[in-house]
């Protein structure tokens, strides 16, 4: 890495070996502490000014990245971690290289001949799936009109029935459906949609199936919780962000796709400057053709040390932790006086929907007014949650429920006590609205 100081690499070589070496004799709290500290200097050591195209510039992270797509495919459960992979800006990036690489799957002359050469291409998501499909379909060219929202039923859970039969509906108007999008954590209720259901109608109508897992990609490394994703080892490719749930610092996004060398056909322009096709070593280790980026930031090496520092229990304790708080915070609210939960049932990932009903609307009979009242009392506690700097909340409406309380939890450090004062706070600044 050109860019890169030799003192930052001695320092680099350093850390790796304190945290191979080392880490057994810390107690866990010292761990965390020192693990950030370090990953504060190695930042500050500009160690991720390096860019990561090919493997002549890059060697360590092309092949740091190389073991950890390959540990999680594996986690996925692809027969010993085959498949491909890369780490882009975000969920977001990663469900569009899943749309490209469907479309190109499909009709690989798109990528020269463009749109005008291929039929009217249609894509499936439940109407609780994450913007970004939208967005991806936009950027591809098929329009947003083409992504078919799927019916959810009451838990946020897509209905397969309703995807078979829209699927059929638009083949009969000779549109080619190529994408089907399920999701695995939904980021309003953190719903898993049903994967294997999914799958079978799928593999029916030859469609590429992803998992976006943006959100509860996480829970595969958790043996009490991954049975919510059963079924994603049948998808096409799915995304999963480190940067949400196993709190890698922001940016940290993974696309895993089962077939190799796909992505590679996908995106490769060999550029001559970069990818010269005589170098002198194996040529698979420049794996920068296969981003849509040239420049690539390095995003895997703080997923990396986190996992060596950690390990994957240590990661699997901190998402077990968060999903206890949550469901800490469901049990204390559900029969509450005063709370109304959106949906029945346990929540499946961290997400908390809920209502806060003040006395003042706790008893009003007419109903329309009794939700304009209620529409307006989220975004007054929030205002003053945030006036008084104690704590804070999101909220949103959905459909037709007015703005409940989301509250989600992907911070470790978070405790019982923290979630009791929360609705503390709700109750002490609304009781009065
Ligand atoms: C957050 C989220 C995304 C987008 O991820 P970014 O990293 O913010 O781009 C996509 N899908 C789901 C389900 C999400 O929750």
């Amino acid at each position: 890495c050109e860019t890169l100081h030799v003192d930052t690499w001695i320092f680099l070589l350093r850390l790796i070996h304190h945290v191979l070496t080392e880490k057994k004799n810390f107690r866990r709290h010292i761990l965390e502490i020192n693990f950030l500290k370090h990953y504060f200097s190695v930042m500050s050591h500009g160690a991720f000014l390096c860019n990561q195209f090919t493997y002549e510039v890059a060697p360590v992270f092309v092949l740091l990245e190389y073991v950890t797509l390959k540990k999680m495919r594996e986690i996925i459960g692809w027969p010993d971690g085959r498949g491909d992979g890369i780490f882009s800006p975000g969920g977001a990036i990663s469900n569009m290289y899943a749309m490209l690489l469907a479309r190109f799957k499909m009709f690989p002359e798109v990528k020269e001949k463009g749109m005008s050469s291929v039929p009217r291409l249609v894509a499936f998501t439940s109407e609780h799936s994450h913007f970004s499909i939208k967005k991806g379909a936009a950027a591809l060219g098929i329009g947003t009109e083409s992504v078919i929202c799927i019916k959810a039923d009451e838990s946020g859970k897509l209905v397969p029935a309703d995807l078979e039969r829209r699927i059929l509906e638009a083949k009969q108007k000779g549109f080619v459906p190529f994408f089907v999008s399920a999701t695995a954590g939904t980021t309003v209720y953190g719903a898993f949609d049903p994967l294997i259901a999914i799958s079978d109608i799928c593999k029916k109508y030859n469609i590429w199936m992803h998992v976006d897992g943006a959100w509860g990609g996480s829970l595969l490394m958790s043996r009490r919780h991954r049975w919510k994703l059963d079924g994603v080892e049948r998808a096409n490719s799915v995304t999963w962000n480190p940067h949400k749930m196993m709190s890698v610092p922001l940016q940290c996004s993974a696309l895993l796709v089962r077939e190799e060398g796909l992505m590679q056909n996908c995106n490769q322009m060999h550029a001559c400057y970069l990818f010269q096709q005589d170098k002198h070593y194996d040529l698979s280790y420049d794996t920068g053709d296969k981003a849509l980026q040239c420049g690539r930031h390095v995003d895997i090496f703080k997923l990396w040390l986190m996992w060596r520092a950690k390990g994957t229990i240590g990661f699997e304790a901190q998402i077990d932790k968060c999903l206890e708080l949550s469901e800490y915070l469901y049990n204390k609210i559900k029969d509450r006086e005063g709370y109304e939960m959106v949906f029945d049932g346990k929540p499946q990932h961290t997400n908390v929907c809920f209502w806060y009903l003040p006395p003042g609307i706790r008893y009003m009979e007419d109903k329309e007014e009794r939700k304009k009242h209620l529409h307006k009392v989220a975004p007054v506690i929030k205002a003053r949650m945030m006036e008084y700097g104690t704590t804070m909340v999101s909220y949103q409406p959905q459909g037709d429920k007015v703005n409940f309380f989301r509250m989600v939890i992907s911070n470790p450090a978070a405790t019982f006590e923290d979630i009791d004062f929360l609705i503390e706070e709700i109750e002490r600044l609304g009781q009065d609205l």
